[in-house]
């Protein structure tokens, strides 16, 4: 299996604890192939306890000089030792508006190999914090999130690969049947597929939900992949060293079942697809 983790954080976000340095060493410690480091840009994150604000030249520096020790130490050449390819990514929070903006100058600023786009805030408020739910029933929270994430996609389109189109799963209080804001779902999917653009498998969930649920749901993987959708990465969402590499076996598992034979690796925003 090819060990993809296209998803983490290092210290350089204000939610992540270990360096860049330290996180590249877990990837390698974890046997991974292709690891990215992926920080949060999060302009006007609608949480007042947290500012995902990020040095962005800063940042691209040591993106690019941690990328070309990886290439001499790892060159992946035959005889030449352990391939490992470090990817330049980052995880861009998308917001209507200024925000979306933002992130059209961030992406343009930085050679990124990969940007994975997210929805961590709706409707002007963080969907990780209770003020989110306090508001609303389970099925108007999720719903909102999908609708929300819908309007982001009509908005902006420079990025690679949706972020955990399920986030809202991690924080509600129950998750809804899925019948029942299907087409909302449904909406969001086929939109990403239009737009040329990948699904994430996140592994975080298994870690928050003990393995209950997964971001996608298989159903939701099913829906692109049947759409036509092809490109899906696999991230574990890591925000310290001993979360990298986590939950990419069952991530491979709900990618087969859905019926997926690739998976996506990305060089210079280009996309590759490797046999799983
Ligand atoms: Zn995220
Ligand atoms: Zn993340």
């Amino acid at each position: 299996m090819n060990m993809f983790d296209y998803h983490s954080h290092s210290d350089m976000s204000s939610d992540g604890r270990d360096s860049i340095e330290d996180m590249v060493g877990a990837a390698l410690a974890a046997g991974l192939d292709e690891y990215a480091i992926t920080d949060h840009y999060d302009y006007d994150y609608k949480d007042p306890s947290i500012d995902f604000d990020l040095d962005v030249e800063g940042y691209c520096t040591t993106l690019a000089a941690t990328a070309k020790r990886c290439d001499r130490d790892f060159p992946g050449l035959p005889g030449a030792g352990r391939p490992f390819r470090f990817v330049k990514g980052i995880e861009l929070g998308m917001q209507l508006g200024e925000p979306n903006l933002r992130n059209l100058k961030v992406v343009s600023s930085c050679d990124f190999d990969f940007v994975v786009a997210s929805v961590h805030c709706a409707w002007d408020c963080a969907v990780d914090i209770p003020a989110y739910h306090e508001r609303r029933d389970p099925e108007t929270a999720a719903r909102d999130y999908y609708d929300y994430t819908l309007k982001c996609l009509e908005e902006y389109d420079d990025f690679d690969v949706l972020g955990h189109i399920n986030f809202i799963d991690r924080f509600t209080r129950i998750v809804p049947d899925e019948d029942v804001v299907w087409d909302s779902v449904d909406s969001v999917i086929k939109k990403l597929v239009e737009m040329g653009k990948g699904m994430e498998v996140n592994t975080k969930i298994f870690r928050v939900l003990e393995g209950r649920h997964s971001t996608p749901t298989l159903r939701m993987l099913k829906r692109y992949v049947e759409l036509g959708g092809e490109t899906v990465t696999t991230g574990a969402d890591a925000h310290r060293v001993s979360e990298v590499g986590a939950g990419l076996r069952e991530a491979e598992e709900l990618m087969r079942a859905a019926g997926l034979r690739y998976i996506a690796s990305f060089r210079n925003r280009e996309v590759k697809y490797v046999p799983l």
